[in-house]
Parts: C-alpha cells; structure tokens; sequence
C-alpha cells in the first residue's frame, strides 16, 4: 500500500522535526502585512520578515505545509489548471526553513534521504537540476549523494536562481525532478528538466539564500545564508502513489467522486469532460480554503479572483449539463477530505458551503439576465449587418452580468457570428488597470525609506501597560519626510525615541495622543504609528520651542483619552463575545476601530440583525459589565491559547508567544492592546447601529461610558424637540404622528380629486379647439404646470371624449418642455404616436417614444414648440 497524502505530509513534518524543526502551522492564504501580495504562493512567505532579519522567532528551522494560491501575479497557474496533471490553482507546499542555521549540504543531504528512503522513490528515477555557476551544488550533488553526471543537470538564471524581489535576499536553487522516461512526442535533442515534453515532473525545490542584491544590481554575500523548500504535496502523492497524474491520487478521490456522481459523468470517458471535472474539483478546494480564510466574493481584490474561480468552476459544471448550483456539494465534500489537516474547515463547514450556494446561485440567475440581453445584441448586429460583437458590448455582458467571453463566443458561434476579440482586450486592459488602482489604495502604505534605515538600528520599547508617562532618549526626529537634528516651533514632526508608554496604532486600537516635553519645548503628539519592525514613531507638532536628537525628554500620553480608548476596547472584546453567543461562531471578526470617542466592530454575518438579537447582544455585554469582573492578562503559546478557548482573529498575524486578556468566564481574547481593569469601568455598552458594508459582512458602532451617556442625551434632545414642534408631551409623539399622517392622506385625496375636476375642465375647454387637418381632428396645445404624469391622463381624457384624433400636449417646467402624443384606435393605421412623438422631440432637441397609440418624450428647447406643433400638422397633413 502507498502512501496516502495525509501520511506524506505527517511523514515530511516528523521527518524535520527529528532533525530539529519546529513544526509551525500553516499561515492564511491572506498573507499578513504584505501589501504586495494577494495570496500567499509558497511556504516561505510567512517567513518573509524573518528571512530579512526584522523579526526574530524562538528557533532557527522550521517545517511547515503551507497552503498556497497561484492565480495572481508572478506565479499565476491558473489557466493550466484541468490541462496539465500536475499545475493547481490552490496546493500544499510542504518547506523546511533554516534561518541562518545549517546550509547547502544539509538542505540536500535531508531532501536525498527523506525522497528516496522515507518516501522511498527509486534514486535512479532522481534528476536534480542546478544553477549553472552553482559549483558547489554540483559538487554536493555528484560527490556528496553520489549522483551521475548526466542526472546533474545545470540550467540558466531563469530556471535556477530565485529572488524575493528586484532586490534583497536571492540565490541559486536546485530542483529534484522524476523521471518518468521518454516521451514518445518529444521533439528535443537532449531531453532534460527544462524540456516541456512532460518527461520530468518538478517535485521539490531548495532554494539557497546566499546574496543580498544592491540596488545597483550588486550581489552581495550574506553574513547567515538561510535555506528555503518547497515540495508540492499534490506531487508528491502522484509520484509515491504511481498515480497519472494529480487527480488520480487520493487528495482527489473523494471531491472528484462527488463532482462525478452530481454531472453523472465518468472520467476517462471524454479528455474535455475530464477537464472539466479536473477544473470543479481543483476550484472548489480554493474556494473553499479561500473562504474558509475569510475572503468573500467581490469585485475587487481578492474577492474578485474568488467570483472569477467560482464563475470558471460554474462554467464548467454547465458543460457538464449542470444547470442547478452543485459547486457547494463538491465543496462539501472538499471539507470531508481536507479538515483532518485543517480543522478550521471542519468549523466553518455551514458557512462556507451556504457563501459558495448563494454566489452560485446569484451567477446562474445572471446568467440567464446575461444570456437574454445577448439575444438583444445578436438582433441589432443582424439589423446592421454586423458579424462581430463589439468588444465593448461582451466586456458589457462579461463585467456586469459575469459571463464568461468563452460562453459569449459560444452563443455567438451559434448564429454565425464571433466576438472581436481585440476590443473585449482593450476594455478589459482598461478595467485592469482601474483595479490595479484601486488594489493600491486598499493595502497598507509602503515602509518609508527613512524608516525602513530607523527600523534596522532601533526598536522602541513599550511600556504603556504599566505607565503613561516615561523618560527617554530622543534618537531621531523627521521632519518633511527626512531626518533632522531640530526641529522647531510649528514644524509638523515625527519623533522617534527608545522607550514610550505610547500604544502604537495596532490591532484596530488608534495610537496614543499626549505631549512630549524637551528640556527647550514641547510637542503635542497627535498619533503614534508603528510603521515597521519594532519601530515607533510619535507624529505630531511643535507647539513651543525646539526639541533635539540625543535631549531627554518626558513623554505623557494623554490619560483621559487613553482610559477612554480602553473602555471602548474593553467593550469591544464584550460585544465580540456576545455577538458569538447570540448569533453563534461563523460571526468571526473582520475588523474593529477602537477610538477614545466610538467603537466599530466589522464582522461576518449573512443578514440584518434583528431588533431582539441586538438587544440580546446589548443585554449580554451589559450584564458582563455588571458583573465587574476583573481583566487577567497573560502570556502563553499560541496553541495553548487557542486550546484554553481565545478568540484568534481571523487575517491577524500572531508570534508563537501571544498575550491573552481575559474578563472572567466571558471573554478571552488574543491582543496586544490597552484594557480597562475590570468590565465594571466600561460603564454602560450601547449599540448605535446595524448595517451591512459588504455581501456577508455586517457593522456595528457602539458606544460606552460617558460617551454612551453623550449619545442618549442626544437622543433625548431630538425627542424633546419633536415634540416641542407638535406641543405635546414626548410620550404622546407617536399617536400624535399618527393622526398627522391620516389627516396628511385625507388633504391628498382631496387634492388629486380636485385635480381631475380642473383636468376634465381644460381638456373640454381644448376638445372644443381641435382642428381638423387633412380630415383628422387635431389638438396640440401647451399646458404648462402638468407633469408628465398629469400629461398623459389629459390625453387619455382627450382622446376618450373626441373619439377619433390626434392629441398632442406639451408643458414646460424647469427649462425643459415634456410632451405627451395619443392616437385613437381607428387612426391607428395611418399614425404611430412613437413616430410622430420622435420627430417632435427632434424639433425640441430632445428625444422620445413608445407605443402606437401613446408616446411620451421631451426636450430641452421650449422655444421651438410653435415649430413642434407646425411640424405635427405638416406630419397629419402631408400623410
Ligand atoms: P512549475 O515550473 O512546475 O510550475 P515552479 O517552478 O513554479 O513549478 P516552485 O515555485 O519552485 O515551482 O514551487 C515549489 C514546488 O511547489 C514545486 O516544486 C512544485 O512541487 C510545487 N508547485 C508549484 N506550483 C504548483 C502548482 N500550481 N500546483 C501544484 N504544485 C505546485
Ligand atoms: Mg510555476
């Protein structure tokens, strides 16, 4: 028996950890603090920052499986998907990681013994590839392991030299490739690793961090070179279970199984059927990690590539002949296979199989809105002669309706007719580059170069749990985005020192306002920001004097307002815990602002909350402030925190070492930021508002102590006011509103018959003005004042009491004139009031239509309606 995927991982993770590894669970798919990426794409992205030396963790290697994305940006594998046997949207990278710990020899002795002795494939089905001036691999690899010449194979810098980015940490890698023997297709001449026949299968790569690249494109040696893996799990599986391809391995058995029986569909049968089922299941297992780490669909962003997969996996199912949603089935059956490895799956099961249901479901009813609309282009493009759909008009139907320009061209093609391609680019090349803009906007800003140079020497200590005042250093000052020595009276500076009671902005709570007093002037501190590493900035202004670098100043974080911010994150933490008692736990956190003047707490939620469940929520966190229990404050490993119960926040980074608060039996929570002593000091919670900021994310603003008092005094006052307004007592409003609205309806019907007693009059008055042209009764008179509605209730009048005419209304209000045009039944076959109503609204400037017998229209040029009546009659007369 072969191994099965679960013990290949198991086997991988023991195997480093035997070698003394740490085994770190796998980050989100939603890298942290890492603007420049939308998914994390390989093992070591978690690591990033210890790579680079700004952060430093308990151990210098670690293992981990890694789950990965590859739809975006430089490693984007999406199209190869269902195509190739081994490429997929969302894997499992397994990596060992040294942090300037062991190097080369190592990383290629344990990669030898653990694939050919643990997972026991033949070595001489082992190709290793290495960079071509990597002399020392090649060395490792024939002597050290013992390999042949011609199974060392030296490639060039594109297949075999790896970088973070332009510049920073870079180097060689060498790839261990099996060999699956002669393609019978291949067409090279000496067949090897970088060969597209499909002979080698690429299944680990060691990548070796050796080189810091300059700016100037120097490569400079590092002091601690470090070493970072990756094995595709899916790979792995194929090879050690002599499996065809990725599919064919039991990762897959049990969501293809199911993708199988729902589209009644054998594999093996047809290769594009095959496709199709490789595409459904490869996308439901990324749509349901990626809900899984709490992305949802929308049309930016990551949401955007997650509608994309999901579209592309409906589309599929329909070539299949699905016609129903049934992506939420083979997700389901995604979380049977993967929450033995995931568990957070396990747990959000019902959540993310309704997401994947209603998105479905709202595609395919797009779908059908789309597919009619098409009808509609393919009617004009005959009337015109057309043969191809403007690009514009299928990036209309792809855009707003999702659909897919394959299936556009298939319906197409269906009429003899095609899409043109070139403009469908050009309009998405556009709505691209809008994205991108507004991808930008939505990360975090960029490390500034200066403090990016701070960050590297310094790191500010906190001590704003214990005090909220402290002595210290001033180490730098920027002013104007550069460093100075000085900085003066009005200059809007940052301050940087080695030791604040200042929070830094983090974990939704603002940073710290107060005062920083130097021996020769003061700054009053606006904000403080902890822009990268463990780098703290004070940002404020000069309000008197000078303050200089090396001076010792006092620095004083303004006690009202910091007591308030914990109040309200205090209150926070009470609103989350009560929020998940009463709506139960898929409401997971999404964000939270934590101000000294209002609280906002973001969560995942699919409907408005109902009066009973807020006051449900609001009554819990009250009774917990009550109850006045005390806030415990502790450190501890991260899964010993999460098994005693915390709360971990979802797409929130944590170090292995995390802090725990919590209040008595009612909140625990993982967070780095400032607390009341005990729930008893929040006073009161009120809830302001309910809203929804997303599909499936809900909002709540609240507010606590004084601030809660504030807001009901406001309340107060606008009921008092209201009522002043209708003299009555408060308590009396509503019956007294009440009575008001009836009285209000009784006046409009009232009016509307009085209306139509003045209506009946004028329309006798111009009944009695027709005219007749050519043997038809005409009227055509100006009725200012009427709206249109009123207009075309004339007209009908007009036309019941004549009988047999042509009534044409106009009326000018506000700079524009509306006209109404109405034609009996037996003048019908000599007159279409859409025709007449269209060359009359062309007179005005204007346009118009509608149906034979009643069209309405307007234009902006009231001085030309003596002209629009002329031309009406020469229309009658000359017909
Ligand atoms: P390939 O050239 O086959 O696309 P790669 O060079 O992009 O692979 P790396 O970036 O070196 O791969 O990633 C490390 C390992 O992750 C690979 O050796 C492979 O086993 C696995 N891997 C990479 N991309 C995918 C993917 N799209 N699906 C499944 N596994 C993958
Ligand atoms: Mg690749």
């Amino acid at each position: 028996m072969p191994l099965g995927a679960t013990e290949i991982r198991e086997t991988f993770l023991r195997f480093f950890e035997a070698r003394g590894h740490q085994r770190v669970a796998s980050a989100s798919l939603v890298p942290q603090g890492d603007p420049t990426l939308l998914f994390t794409n390989a093992g070591m992205v978690p690591f990033k920052r210890v790579f680079l030396g700004e952060e430093s963790r308990g151990y210098t290697r670690a293992a981990t499986s890694q789950k990965c994305m590859r739809v975006s940006g430089k490693h984007n594998d999406l199209e190869n998907v269902g195509r190739t046997p081994r490429h997929h949207t969302f894997f499992e990278m397994l990596g060992n990681f040294s942090f300037g710990d062991y190097f080369k020899r190592e990383a290629i002795e344990y990669a030898w013994e653990l694939v050919t002795r643990g997972f026991g494939i033949a070595p001489e089905r082992i190709v290793a590839t290495v960079f071509r001036e990597d002399d020392e691999a090649h060395e490792l690899w024939r002597t050290g392991i013992g390999l042949p010449a011609e199974r060392v194979i030296r490639l060039d810098e594109a297949e075999n030299f790896w970088a973070m980015g332009d510049t920073g940490p870079c180097g060689p890698c060498s790839e261990i490739h099996v060999d699956f023997g002669p393609k019978p297709g291949c067409t090279s001449a000496v067949c090897t690793p970088a060969c597209s026949c499909g002979r080698f299968l690429e299944i680990w790569n060691l990548v070796f961090m050796q080189y810091d690249r300059s700016p100037e494109g120097k490569l400079v040696p590092l002091p601690r070179p470090s070493i970072d893996t990756g094995a595709g799990l899916e790979r792995l599986a194929a090879v050690i279970q002599g499996a065809p391809s990725n599919y064919d391995t039991d990762l897959f058995h049990g969501i293809l199984a199911r993708a199988q029986e729902l589209a009644g569909v054998e594999r093996g049968a047809d290769p594009e059927q095959d496709v199709s089922l490789n595409v459904i299941a490869d996308h439901a297992r990324a749509l349901t990690f990626l809900i899984g780490d709490g992305v949802l669909p929308s049309n930016e962003g990551r949401g955007y590539v997650l509608r994309r997969i999901l579209r592309r996996a409906a589309r599929h199912g329909a070539l299949l002949g699905l016609e129903k949603p049934f992506l939420h089935h083979v997700a389901d059956a995604v979380v049977d296979a993967m929450s033995s490895a995931y568990p957070e799956l396990h747990e959000r099961r019902a959540y993310i199989v309704d997401r994947i249901e209603r998105e479905e479901g709202r595609f395919l009813e797009t779908l059908a809105n789309g597919l009619s609309l098409l009808e509609d282009e393919i009617a004009r493009l005959r009337q015109q002669g057309g043969t191809a759909l403007p690009g514009a008009a299928a990036f209309r139907l792809y855009d707003t309706f999702g659909f897919p320009v394959d299936l556009t061209e298939d319906v197409l093609r269906e009429h003899g007719l095609g899409v043109d391609q070139a403009g469908f680019q050009t309009a998405m090349e556009a709505q691209r580059e809008r994205a991108r803009a507004a991808w930008k906007g939505s990360g975090e800003t960029r490390v500034g170069e200066v403090h990016a140079r701070l960050a590297a020497e310094l790191a500010t200590s906190f001590h704003g749990y214990e005090t909220l005042s402290f002595t210290s250093t001033v180490r730098a000052l920027i002013v104007g985005g550069a460093p100075c020595a000085v900085a003066r009276a009005g200059d809007a500076v940052e301050v940087v020192v080695d030791e604040t009671p200042f929070y830094a902005e983090s974990g939704g709570q603002v940073g710290d306002r107060g005062e920083i007093l130097a021996p020769g002037g003061r700054v009053e501190v606006e904000d403080a920001q902890r822009p990268t590493g463990d780098l703290v900035v004070h940002r404020g202004r000069v309000a008197q004097g000078e303050i200089r670098v090396g001076e010792s100043a006092e620095l004083r974080v303004d006690a009202e307002a910091r007591a308030a911010t914990m109040r309200n994150h205090s209150g926070t933490h009470l609103l989350h815990a009560a929020l998940r008692r009463v709506l139960g736990p898929q409401a997971m956190q999404k964000g939270s602002l934590v101000a000294p003047d209002r609280l906002r707490f973001d969560f995942t939620h699919d409907s408005p909350l109902s009066r009973e469940q807020i006051l449900a929520i609001e009554d819990l966190a009250n009774a917990w402030i009550e109850a006045d229990a005390a806030a415990s404050v502790r450190q501890m490993a991260y899964p010993d925190a999460i098994a005693a119960g915390a709360i971990a926040i979802f797409e929130e980074k944590y170090g292995d070492q995390v802090r725990v608060i919590a209040f008595g039996p009612y909140s625990t929570e993982l967070c780095g930021g400032t607390h009341a002593r005990a729930t008893g000091e929040i006073g009161l919670l009120k809830i302001l508002s309910e809203s929804g900021i997303a599909s499936g994310v809900r909002r709540i603003e609240a507010q606590t102590g004084l601030g809660a008092l504030a807001w009901l005094r406001g309340r107060e006052a606008l009921l008092e006011r209201a009522a002043g307004l209708l003299r009555v007592a408060p308590a009396e409003l509503p019956e007294r509103l009440e009575r008001l609205l009836e009285e209000r309806r009784g006046l409009e019907r009232e009016l509307e018959s009085i209306r139509a007693a003045a209506r009946g009059a004028a329309s006798r008055d111009l009944g009695e003005a027709a005219r007749e042209i050519g043997g038809v009764r005409v009227v055509a008179a100006r009725v200012d004042g009427v709206d249109p509605k009123n207009l075309r209730a004339m007209v009908d009048d007009l036309r019941n009491r004549l009988g047999s005419a042509i009534v044409l209304l106009a009326a000018e209000a506000e700079g524009r004139v509306s006209v109404a045009l109405g034609v009996t039944p037996d003048l019908l076959e000599r007159f279409r009031a859409g025709d007449l109503v269209r060359e009359i609204c062309g007179v005005l400037g204007g346009k118009g239509g509608g149906r034979p017998d009643f069209a309405q229209g307007g234009g902006p040029d009231a001085t030309r309606l003596d002209a629009a009546f002329q031309r009406l009659e020469a229309l009658v007369g000359g017909a």
